[in-house]
């Protein structure tokens, strides 16, 4: 017993000291290296989570007139929109006053990129692009600084899931070649590295074994590859607890979390974020809405028509990235849709404004001719009562049909089709349902598998993480 305890003594002291070098010497260095302020700015947020709202909300507020003043005058892309709008940066004192700008959309950065959209910060740039579902690629312009200031903030995050930093973690994600600074930062925060999109029994094998052979108890990644893991793990009757899980870069369906939480025995912590350089909120662990990154970003949540919705429906996700940079984004649609949360705060204590949920993207929105919008939810909560179901995708071409694509888990009767359409349309989807049948679903090159595919919505990008670290 005394030699457990002196060994896991050790083991505490030298990941404190672990950690101490990290925050006091590692990272400040490298923060002197790229231009960031990560290390100063997670100090900050360490505190400010606890001010109160209104505190919170003064410090964002500020950091909102000065980038509409920034914008105004440096980007003629905003100067004009507001010119046009007849309004002046002395006009938005407060987020309540972003109303008064025009919604900012893709292909309207688009078309004004690079020369309208972009301001000189006097430092390095880079593009962060990412692709579109339909090949139409996206580009906006990133710097280091501003990237620090949400790595902070991702940070953070971590930290609420329960993480310290220098702990020792598994990480499945996209960046499989991991160049020089990556297999740095990999060395330095201890984190194994693994692909996400190979998901055969034998790579989540491997998966599990490093998580046993390295004693690992934080495992971060998408939510499709840690549910399989999951899974694999449940199949195998592998029950090692977990002390974190945080999920990021796609939508976390709530049979994944079941799953994951089950085999892991703990809360998974889920984070929001575009490819555009921002994560926008996390769960803290303690309630299960989520915290908006208060001081980073402002979301906004507008029906189609740019009316906001109440609290507690679902709207179109507006974000306004309180840090500048390169490429200002005020009133940016991001394309996903979310649930504004309640006015009251999150038992955790945190200053932070909540947001109820993520439903996702527009794409993995079923919408029907009577304007409802079908969820995956919708579908899972239906059809998880078919036993002659194993699996299912839902195909939307037009408005008024669907095509509802099946892998039967075993005899699959006429009437077994009637029943489903019936129980779908029982339950609001007002639309044509054609059934197909299918021997197995096709997991795309990115191994997320995707239950709803809308090719009515307009191009979007794809929903990678801000940070794939
Ligand atoms: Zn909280």
């Amino acid at each position: 017993m005394d030699r457990i305890e002196t060994s896991s003594s050790f083991a505490q002291f030298r990941g404190n000291s672990r950690a101490w070098l990290l925050r006091r010497v590692v990272f400040p260095a490298g923060d002197l290296v790229f231009g960031q302020n990560m290390m100063k700015r997670l100090s900050f947020l360490e505190k400010a989570q606890w001010l109160p709202s209104e505190k919170l909300h003064s410090i964002r507020d500020q950091s909102l007139r000065e980038l509409v003043k920034v914008a105004y005058d440096e980007v003629p892309f905003y100067r004009e929109l507001m010119d046009k709008a007849s309004v002046k940066p002395a006009d938005i004192h407060k987020a309540a006053d972003l109303g008064q700008l025009p919604i900012v959309t893709k292909p309207m950065l688009r078309h004004a990129f690079p020369d309208r959209v972009i301001r000189s910060t006097g430092k390095k740039v880079y593009a962060s692009r990412s692709s579109g579902s339909t090949g139409v690629n996206f580009t906006v312009l990133v710097d280091h600084e501003t990237e620090g200031l949400f790595q902070a903030s991702f940070l953070l995050a971590l930290e609420w899931a329960g993480w310290s930093m220098g702990e020792p973690h598994l990480q499945t994600g996209m960046t499989v070649k991991r160049d020089f600074p990556r297999r740095m930062k990999d060395a330095l925060l201890n984190c194994h590295y693994v692909p996400a999109h190979d998901l055969s029994d034998s790579h989540l094998d491997q998966c599990l074994h490093i998580l046993e052979r390295y004693s690992l108890r934080h495992l971060w990644g998408y939510p499709g590859s840690l549910y399989y893991l999951a899974r694999r793990a449940v199949e195998c009757g592998w029950n090692r607890p977990m002390r974190s899980i945080v999920t990021w870069g796609d939508t976390l369906y709530s049979h994944y979390r079941n799953t994951i939480e089950e085999a892991f025995k703990t809360r998974v912590v889920d984070t929001y974020g575009c490819s555009e350089g921002m994560n926008i909120s996390a769960q803290c662990g303690v309630g299960s809405s989520y915290h908006l990154h208060t001081l980073d970003v402002i979301v906004e949540y507008l029906d189609d028509s740019g009316v906001p919705v109440s609290p507690c429906e679902s709207g179109n996700i507006i974000v306004t990235r309180l840090h500048p940079g390169p490429m200002p984004l005020i009133r940016y649609k991001v394309g996903d849709v979310g649930i504004a949360g309640e006015t009251r705060m999150c038992a955790c204590g945190r200053g932070y404004d909540v947001m109820q949920s993520i439903q996702g993207r527009e794409t993995d929105i079923v919408l029907t001719p009577s304007g409802n919008r079908l969820i995956v939810h919708f579908f899972t909560g239906v059809l998880e009562h078919f036993e002659e179901i194993d699996s299912f995708q839902v195909i939307q071409e037009n408005l008024d049909s669907i095509v509802l694509r099946i892998v039967p888990a075993g005899e699959f009767s006429i009437a077994t089709r009637r029943r489903i359409v019936d129980a779908l349309k029982e339950k609001g989807a007002d639309l044509n349902i054609e059934l197909e049948l299918v021997q197995e679903m096709p997991l795309p090159p990115s191994g997320k598998r995707r239950f709803i595919i809308s090719h009515l919505a307009r191009p979007h990008d794809a929903h990678f993480p801000t940070l794939e670290m």
